[in-house]
C-alpha cells in the first residue's frame, strides 16, 4: 500500500518537474540584420541583437565602405545609395567564363559557405576568387532556416566584388522570396518572430520597397539565360510560355504582380498566375513527374525559349539532378537540411556537379 501511494505522488510530480524543466530553460537569444532605411534623410541601421532592437545612424566616411560589427557580410558603399537598386534591363548574358549555379539554401548559411569554399568560388574570408565567372543562385534564399539576411548580405557583398574580376553574381527570385514579400510568413524560422516582434510589424514590412533590403530584392529576376541556358526557380510550363513567351514578359509581369494592389491583381489574373500558380515559373514540379513531362515537351519548351538547356530549383534531390540528357537540370540539392550540397558548374560544353568536398564530377 506504501509502496503504491509513493508511486502515485512520484508520478504527480513528474508532470511538474517536467514543467519547471521547460520553463527554466533559457530562451534563445537572437542576432539578425542589419535591415538598413532611410529616416528624415538619415541612413539608420537596425538589428536584433539578444532579442533587443538595437538602432544606429550611419555615417559614410569618404571612400570608406560602411561595416557593422557583428555583421561580417554587411558592406554599404555611397554608391550603392546614390543608384538605389533598380530592375535590371538585361536578362540575357554572354560569357566564355565558367558558370556555376545552386538554390534553395534556405537560410543555410554555413553550408552555403562551405560549398562555395570547396569549388573556390569564395576565399576562406568569404570574398570572391571566382574571376569572370558568373554564379547563379536560382531562387529561395528565404524561410526555413535561421541566417537568411546573412546569406542576402554575403551575396549582396560578392555581387559587388565578381564584377571587379570581370565576373558577376545573379540572384534569381523563389516562391519563398515573393512568399515573404507579399506577406506570407508561414514557413519563417522562429527567430524572425523575434525580429517582427521587435520591429512592432511583420516580416514583410520590413522588407518593403522602400528599405534597402526591400528595394534590392525587387531588382531581381524571375528569370534569366547565360549563353545556351535559361535559369528559373521552378520551371516553364508550356502553357506559362503560352501566354509569356520570353523572359523579360515573365520578370515584367512578375516584378508589377509583386507590389500590386489586390484590386489590380484581380483585374490582371496573369499576375497572380506568376507568382503563385503551380503551372507558373516560381512553383512549376512538371519535370520531375515523367507522367508530365517527356524529351518531346522538353525540346519543345527549350525551341521556344531557343535555348539548349534549362537550369531550375524548387523540386529538391538529394543531388544535381539531369533530365533529358542535361537538358533540363535540377539543381536544388537538399541545402535546407543544413547538413551538405552540390553546386552545379558549366565550363565549356560540360556540366560538373561540384560537391561539398570539391570534387567535380561530370554530369
Ligand atoms: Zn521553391
Amino acid at each position: 500500500m506504501r509502496k503504491n501511494l509513493f508511486f502515485l505522488l512520484l508520478l504527480s510530480i513528474i508532470p511538474f518537474a517536467q514543467l519547471v524543466a521547460q520553463s527554466s530553460t533559457p530562451k534563445p537569444e537572437y542576432q539578425d540584420g542589419p535591415y538598413i532605411f532611410m529616416e528624415d534623410s538619415k541612413l539608420v541601421a537596425k538589428w536584433l541583437e539578444k532579442n533587443a532592437l538595437q538602432t544606429k545612424t550611419l555615417e559614410f566616411e569618404e571612400g570608406t565602405p560602411l561595416s557593422l560589427s557583428p555583421f561580417q557580410e554587411f558592406t554599404l558603399s555611397a554608391e550603392d545609395l546614390k543608384h538605389l537598386p533598380e530592375k535590371p534591363k538585361k536578362v540575357h548574358f554572354e560569357t566564355e567564363a565558367k558558370v556555376a549555379a545552386l538554390s534553395d539554401v534556405h537560410g543555410q548559411y554555413d553550408v552555403t559557405i562551405k560549398l562555395l569554399q570547396a569549388n573556390k568560388i569564395i576565399d576562406e574570408e568569404n570574398n570572391w576568387i571566382w574571376g569572370d565567372g558568373h554564379l547563379v543562385i536560382v531562387g529561395d534564399v528565404f524561410d526555413r532556416g535561421d541566417q537568411v539576411t546573412e546569406i542576402l548580405w554575403l551575396l549582396h557583398k560578392l555581387e559587388r566584388q565578381a564584377p571587379k574580376q570581370g565576373g558577376q553574381v545573379h540572384l534569381l527570385l523563389g516562391n519563398h522570396e515573393i512568399m515573404v514579400l507579399t506577406g506570407d510568413l508561414r514557413y519563417l524560422h522562429k527567430k524572425y518572430r523575434y525580429t517582427m516582434a521587435v520591429f512592432g510589424v511583420p516580416l514583410d514590412s520590413i522588407l518593403s520597397a522602400s528599405s534597402y533590403l526591400g528595394a534590392w530584392l525587387r531588382s531581381k529576376p524571375l528569370a534569366i539565360s547565360i549563353n545556351d541556358m535559361a535559369f528559373v526557380h521552378g520551371g516553364f510550363s508550356e502553357l506559362l510560355l503560352s501566354h509569356l513567351p520570353n523572359l523579360e514578359a515573365m520578370n515584367t509581369v512578375g516584378w508589377e504582380a509583386i507590389d500590386a494592389d489586390p484590386k489590380i491583381q484581380k483585374e490582371n489574373p496573369l499576375l497572380d498566375f506568376v507568382l503563385h500558380d503551380q503551372m507558373g515559373p516560381m512553383w512549376y514540379r512538371g519535370y520531375f513527374d515523367d507522367e508530365v513531362t517527356t524529351k518531346k515537351n522538353a525540346n519543345a519548351i527549350l525551341r521556344t525559349l531557343k535555348k539548349d538547356h534549362l537550369i531550375v530549383g524548387h523540386t529538391s534531390h538529394l543531388a544535381i539532378t539531369p533530365l533529358f540528357d542535361n537538358r533540363i537540370i535540377g539543381v536544388d540539392s537538399s541545402i535546407k537540411f543544413g547538413k551538405s550540397g552540390e553546386i552545379l558548374i558549366r565550363e565549356g560544353d560540360d556540366f560538373f556537379r561540384g560537391t561539398f568536398s570539391g570534387e567535380k564530377i561530370k554530369l
